[in-house]
């Protein structure tokens, strides 16, 4: 929490942005997953090489090696 709040002044005094801005960027991100919940569950996913699932925190494919690209916050 003292990241953010720490994040959040950083924004609105180096970069001009005011607390209205960051509420709806929020929002935005919050609807990536297409509710509006407080939270962000996106689907699983899958190696574009075999097919599997890709386990989260990870990048790799367990079963064939494969990289992935993640989206830098997919959680
Ligand atoms: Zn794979």
């Amino acid at each position: 929490m003292l990241i953010t709040e720490s994040l959040w002044e950083i924004m609105k005094k180096e970069h001009g942005y005011t607390d209205e801005m960051l509420v709806e960027m929020i929002k935005e991100i919050d609807l990536k997953d297409g509710r509006r919940d407080g939270r962000v569950l996106l689907p699983p996913v899958k190696c574009d090489a075999c097919g599997k699932i890709i386990e989260k925190g990870s990048n790799r494919c367990l079963y064939c090696g494969n990289t992935v690209d993640m989206d830098l916050f997919y959680r």
